[in-house]
C-alpha cells in the first residue's frame, strides 16, 4: 500500500484540501485527513475524453477552410490520400498524446482501421464506435456488410483488453439513410451520432435549405422535408434512445432540449472544434439544468487542435460565459470526468476518488494556491503525470 499526500484532492469536480490517499493495487484503500507535508500536485481521477477520432491525427493543422461544409470536403478529399499505415501511425500518436494529457478512457468514432490497436498499446479503455455512412451508397446492404466485419474484427481485438468494447454508430442523420438510422435505434447498443453540429442540420430537415440540400440537388438524391428539427426527425426514427450519446448538439432550441432530456440520451460537448468550426456555441447551461449527463470530448484534431485536455476545459469555460450562461469550473471538471463517463450510458464501476474505486488517477503539478478553475487555467499534459 502506498500513500499518497497531495495539495489538494479533486471529489466530483471539487477540491478537498488536507487529505492523504492510500491506493494498493490500483485500488483506493483508505482516505483520511493528512498526517505529513503535503507534495505540491492536486490528485484527479483521470479524464475522460468523450468524443475523440484518432484517425484524423495527420489532418491537424492540414486543413485552413474556416466553415464547417468547406472544412469536411476538404478532409474527405484528403482521406484517400492517407495510406492505412499512416492512418494507423497517426492513430498511435494520437492515443500516446491522448494518454499525455491524462485521459484513460474515450468515446472513439473510427472510420478506417487503427483506433483498437493504438487504444490497446497505449492503455486505453472505452468504446469503440465503428461509423456508418451509407447515404452515398447504392447497395446498403452490401456496406453494412462490411462495416459488421469490421466490428467483428475489432471486438475480436477489444478482447485483449477488458475496458475496450465495440459497436456500430450512425455518423450523423444526413449521412446515414432512414431504414438503417431506424435499426441502429432500434438494436439498443452503446451508440453515438453528431447530431446539429451546425445550422445546417435542421434547415435541411425543416425547409430543405442550405449545403446539406444543394449537395443532394446537385447529386440528383431526393430526400424527405418534415417542418421539424433534426432532433424531432431523429427522435421520431427512435435513434434518440438511452444509450445514445449526442455529439455537439450546437443548433438547438428549447423544444429540442426538452426531447433529449426526455428520451435517455447523453451528450457530448466538443468546444474548440465548434469553435474553429463556426458552429453556434452549444446550449450545455440550459442543457445541464434540464438534467442532462454531458461528457467534454476533443474531437478529431483535424478541427479540435492539439490533444490537450486543459485546453478544451478552457475553452468550455470561456464559451459558456461568452454566451452569458456560464459554467463553474468544477462542472467542467465533472464534465472532462465523471460525467464524461457517465455520458456512455451505464459503464460499470463509477469514476471518482472513493473508497473502494478503482478509478485510474492523475496527479496535476500545483502550488498551495490552487483552485479548481487556476489548475483549468495553468493546467497541461507537460504538468500532468499518472499515479496507477
Ligand atoms: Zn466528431
Amino acid at each position: 500500500m502506498s500513500w499518497l499526500r497531495p495539495e489538494g484532492v479533486i471529489i466530483d469536480g471539487e477540491l478537498h484540501r488536507g487529505l492523504e490517499v492510500a491506493i494498493h493495487h490500483g485500488v483506493i484503500e483508505e482516505i483520511r485527513a493528512s498526517s505529513a507535508r503535503p507534495e505540491p500536485y492536486i490528485l484527479s481521477p483521470a479524464f475522460v475524453n468523450a468524443h475523440s477520432h484518432l484517425e484524423y491525427r495527420g489532418m491537424l493543422d492540414q486543413i485552413p477552410h474556416p466553415e464547417y461544409y468547406e472544412w469536411i470536403y476538404e478532409l474527405t478529399r484528403l482521406k484517400p490520400l492517407e495510406t492505412p499505415e499512416f492512418v494507423r501511425e497517426q492513430c498511435m500518436v494520437a492515443a500516446k498524446e491522448n494518454r499525455a494529457t491524462g485521459v484513460a478512457w474515450m468515446g472513439e468514432h473510427s472510420d478506417r482501421t487503427g483506433s483498437a490497436e493504438a487504444m490497446i498499446a497505449n492503455g486505453l479503455g472505452g468504446w469503440i464506435f465503428q461509423e456508418v455512412i451509407t447515404a452515398n451508397d447504392a447497395d446498403v446492404a452490401a456496406r453494412m456488410k462490411l462495416l459488421r466485419d469490421r466490428l467483428t474484427q475489432t471486438k475480436a481485438l477489444c478482447t485483449s483488453q477488458s475496458s475496450l468494447s465495440a459497436s456500430l454508430n450512425p455518423h450523423a442523420y444526413f449521412t446515414v439513410d432512414r431504414q438503417t438510422l431506424r435499426e441502429l435505434g432500434e438494436n439498443g447498443e452503446p451508440s453515438s451520432i453528431h447530431l446539429a453540429e451546425t445550422i445546417h442540420e435542421s434547415n435541411y430537415t425543416r425547409t430543405g435549405t442550405g449545403p446539406l440540400a444543394d449537395r443532394r440537388r446537385s447529386q440528383g438524391i431526393p430526400f424527405e422535408i418534415y417542418g421539424q428539427s433534426v432532433v424531432e426527425v431523429l427522435n421520431d426514427l427512435g435513434v434518440l434512445r438511452p444509450g445514445m450519446q449526442c455529439v455537439h448538439c450546437c443548433d438547438i432550441d428549447k423544444k429540442d432540449i426538452e426531447i433529449l432530456s426526455t428520451s435517455g440520451v447523453t451528450i457530448a460537448h466538443c468546444p474548440r472544434s465548434n469553435v474553429r468550426l463556426q458552429c453556434p456555441i452549444s446550449p450545455v447551461r440550459e442543457m445541464l439544468d434540464a438534467g442532462l449527463t454531458v461528457g467534454l470530448g476533443m474531437d478529431s484534431p483535424a478541427s479540435g487542435g492539439p490533444i490537450d485536455m486543459f485546453a478544451e476545459m478552457r475553452s468550455a469555460l470561456d464559451v459558456s460565459h461568452e454566451r452569458n450562461a456560464p459554467l463553474t469550473p468544477q462542472e467542467v471538471w465533472r464534465m472532462a470526468t465523471s460525467m464524461g463517463y457517465q455520458s456512455f450510458g451505464a459503464p460499470k464501476g463509477d469514476w471518482n476518488i472513493a473508497i473502494g474505486s478503482k478509478t485510474p488517477l492523475i496527479a496535476i503539478s500545483a502550488t498551495k494556491e490552487a483552485s479548481v478553475e487556476s489548475m483549468i487555467r495553468l493546467g497541461s499534459p507537460t504538468s500532468t503525470r499518472w499515479v496507477n
